[in-house]
């Protein structure tokens, strides 16, 4: 619509910058009014940014002389389609984030560029349809090589990239007389740079005429059923670690598409979760796209552009892929639903799995939820009847649970020293793996060689000078170095004490590397390698470390959460987890959870072959009834234990809870502005039924030069706690920049 002349009309608009709220603009007269989703060229401050149209503010009051007018409009129909508009707006809203941190997740890199998008072409060849009938004409009229190329360009009905067809031996000359001849034709073709090509680790292949279980087929019919009544609903699949959840996830993306609508798939870490990845590019082709953080900003826009054309219906990606420009969304699927790596830890604070929800609310799709271990809010929701619950209750092919077995290092250490790493049982096992030539994982949630150094002669310890915790030691002899495994702080473990220069400096405590040696010194003849943040630091090393334990290079791998994600590894048969309880001690509620999750997940990685699986779980504290729990792998019954226990403690998925972080180079600053803002938070709690806990140091009290003090808000109206703390903080702009805030935190360190 052009604007008439007299008439200002406004849009609001959001620009990529972080923490700057909706801003409105005018129209210039003459110039044709934005539609939601469109991309604009506006003037903020003295810098000229691109920013998209986020509704029509035509009706609101505006102080006409304040308003810059837009400079330019880049698309005339939306760039992002106006139900991830929608979606953005929601997401800004619910975790409290400015548009401008929002509309950045959203937008693929690069996206402020020009209305042109800079993109490389290749020339495509196909057959025309004279092109068909020539195929047959004698000898005389058309020779060998043209023949032979309108052959192969009949059997391709794309058609073929000239290079390609360069390779099989149809020189330019060739192609260039049969387009002269109207035989074939040739189009300019958008180059997609091909983010598969990277991901080396290969699966074995699905089976496409496979039958599934019994158990499988009547999930699958349930979970199509929902899908067809077209109808919002979200399932919970709740299967066992190798009952086949991929199978499903397949054929019902599968179903859905035939069915004429597209496809989301979620997946925790993309490197982690290579079977589902190849799975459905094995069974989508070219009609799948990827999205995920790893990918090089060219690569992410071309995917981004793919599924923006309608070139694709089904995507895979990580939790930013739950913003992807897709139209007539039928299924979402979020595979390891209970996995902490959908929260994302910086501003917009989402959680993509909760994102989904509302995903498919608006487009009235089926939502999957998967997990062998659901998150407490997911299986609460499936007890009360907002979620179905679909179940898996047995591995297919009826293949075992791992047995478990669980070791008390008190015993241990009582018997053998306070230094011993890998058990009597735990050693006997990896041995006798070696002799079957079967395979081993063994967790340890902690990085590092030694996690302490201290002094025996004054007691003081190497910490970090940035953040409150203690330097971790990496690597042996020589190479030795102390590092923080929060600012990156690194430096050399000196001969002496840097306190008191005593010569009696001692490490303590012990990471995967520690173990790695360990492993190695027990079973010298064992190839052994190690999977954590440090040996994958290197681009590729993650997916060359998976492919060589999946081809039988590896014997032994040694690792921290990173080995008990979703993998399929047929010749595992041990798994060994070494401290158990570490993440027991944190000060976080949902330390029994993690804990739980982590032990039934890497259990779970064993015996999903023909021969059965064992696992042996080190621990100082075996009663512990997550311990306890994980070892029968009974889901239910750790759920009710923890359920109450967060019942008792009003924590969720009884109580919402917003954790607000306030930073200050003091601590004594840290904690007077937090205590001023629970002080304005409480005029207003009581009345909205909201709790407000605290000032508190935060537990992890010093991070990067900067002490941290926080407040806890309790409710069971997230609207409510949101809007007293936001007119709190509006009373003290000056926070701005030091404070943060979480709604439905994952953790609350
Ligand atoms: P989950 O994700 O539930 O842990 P997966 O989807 O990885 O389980 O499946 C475990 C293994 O079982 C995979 O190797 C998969 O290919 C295989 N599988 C799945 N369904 C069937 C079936 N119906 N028949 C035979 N093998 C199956
Ligand atoms: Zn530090």
């Amino acid at each position: 619509m052009i604007n008439e002349p007299g008439l200002r009309s406004f849009v609001h608009v959001a620009v990529p910058v972080p923490g700057l709220a909706l801003l409105t603009y005018s129209v210039p007269e003459g110039l044709t009014r934005p539609v939601v989703g469109a991309r604009v060229v506006v003037p903020l401050g003295s810098r000229i940014v691109t920013g998209i149209v986020m509704d029509d503010a035509s009706a609101s009051t505006i102080e006409d002389a304040a308003v810059k007018p837009i400079k330019e409009v880049l698309d005339a129909e939306a760039f992002v389609p106006p139900e991830v508009v929608e979606l953005a707006r929601w997401t800004a809203e619910y975790y409290a984030a400015g548009p401008g941190d929002t509309i950045t997740s959203v937008l693929p890199p690069k996206a402020r560029g020009t209305r042109a998008d800079a993109h490389k072409t290749m020339r495509v060849a196909s057959i025309t349809a004279s092109g068909l009938e020539a195929v047959g004409l004698p000898s005389a009229q058309i020779t060998t090589k043209q023949r032979e190329a309108l052959q192969l360009l009949w059997a391709s009905p794309d058609g073929i990239p000239t290079p390609q067809l360069a390779g099989r031996g149809i020189a330019a000359d060739v192609v260039a007389r049969l387009v002269r001849h109207g035989f074939v034709s040739i189009r300019q073709d958008r180059l997609d740079r091909d983010p598969f090509q990277s991901a080396t680790v290969q699966p074995p292949p699905a089976d496409p005429g496979r039958q599934l279980t019994m158990e499988q087929a009547a999930a699958f019919e349930r979970l199509r059923a929902m899908a067809e009544s077209r109808r919002f609903q979200v399932a919970l699949l709740h299967g066992v670690t190798g009952s086949g959840k991929t199978e499903l996830y397949l054929r019902l993306a599968a179903a859905v598409r035939e069915s004429g609508r597209s496809v989301l798939m979620l997946v925790p870490e993309i490197a982690l979760t290579p079977v589902v990845v190849s799975v459905f590019r094995h069974a989508f082709g070219d009609r799948v796209a990827i999205q995920h953080s790893g990918l090089s900003d060219g690569e992410r826009h071309d995917q981004w552009q793919r599924i923006r054309r309608g070139d694709v219906d089904v995507v895979v990606g990580t939790r930013s892929a739950i913003f992807a420009p897709l139209e007539r969304v039928g299924l979402i699927v979020v595979d390891e639903e209970h996995d902490a790596s959908y929260k994302q830890e910086e501003s917009p604070r989402y959680h993509g799995r909760d994102v989904a929800i509302i995903r498919g609310q608006r487009a009235d799709a089926l939502v999957v939820l998967g997990s062998a271990t659901p998150s407490m809010e997911s299986y609460h929701n499936a007890t009360t009847g907002r979620y179905e619950r679909v179940v898996l209750e047995r591995r297919v092919l009826d293949r075992p649970l791992a047995a478990v077995t669980v070791v008390d290092m008190r015993e241990e250490y009582a018997e053998r020293g306070p230094d011993v790493i890998l058990s009597q049982a735990l050693g006997a096992a990896i041995a006798l793996r070696l002799e079957r030539r079967e395979q081993a994982l063994v967790l340890l949630n902690r990085r590092g060689f030694a996690t302490a150094v201290f002094c025996r002669q004054c007691a003081g310890t190497m910490d970090c000078p940035n953040c409150s915790v203690s330097l971790v030691v990496h690597g042996e002899g020589v190479s030795r170095r102390a590092r923080c495994h929060y600012c990156n702080y690194t430096m050399r473990v000196p001969a002496a004490c840097p306190h008191c220069a005593g010569p009696y400096l001692e490490q303590a405590g012990f990471g995967t590397e520690r173990v790695e040696a360990e492993v190695r010194r027990l079973c010298p003849q064992a190839r052994v390698a190690r999977l954590d943040r440090d040996a994958i630091r290197r681009k590729g090393a993650l997916a060359e470390i998976l492919s060589r334990f999946r081809t039988g290079d590896i014997d032994v791998l040694v690792g921290t959460q990173m080995i008990a994600k979703g993998h399929d590894f047929p010749r595992v048969t041990l798994v060994g987890v070494v401290s158990a309880d570490v993440g027991l001690g944190l000060a976080d509620f949902r330390a029994s959870e993690r804990t739980f999750q982590l032990l039934t997940q890497v259990v779970g990685r064993a015996g999903r072959g023909d021969e059965p699986g064992e696992a042996i779980v080190q621990t100082i504290y075996p009663d512990h009834y997550s311990i306890q729990l994980a070892r029968r792998q009974d889901y239910r019954a750790f759920f009710e234990r923890e359920l109450k226990f967060r019942q008792q403690m009003r924590y969720p998925p009884f109580q919402s809870l917003v954790n607000t972080v306030i930073r200050s180079q003091t601590f004594a600053g840290a904690m007077d502005d937090a205590a001023d803002v629970v002080r304005r938070v409480r005029e207003g709690a009581e009345a909205a039924g909201v709790r407000v806990l605290g000032p508190a140091p935060a537990p992890l009290g010093k991070l990067r030069g900067e002490y941290r003090a926080q407040l806890l808000t309790k409710g069971s109206n997230r609207t409510r706690m949101r809007g007293l703390l936001l007119s709190a903080l509006a009373a003290r702009p000056d926070l701005d920049k030091r404070i943060v805030v979480d709604v439905d935190p994952v953790s609350v360190l």
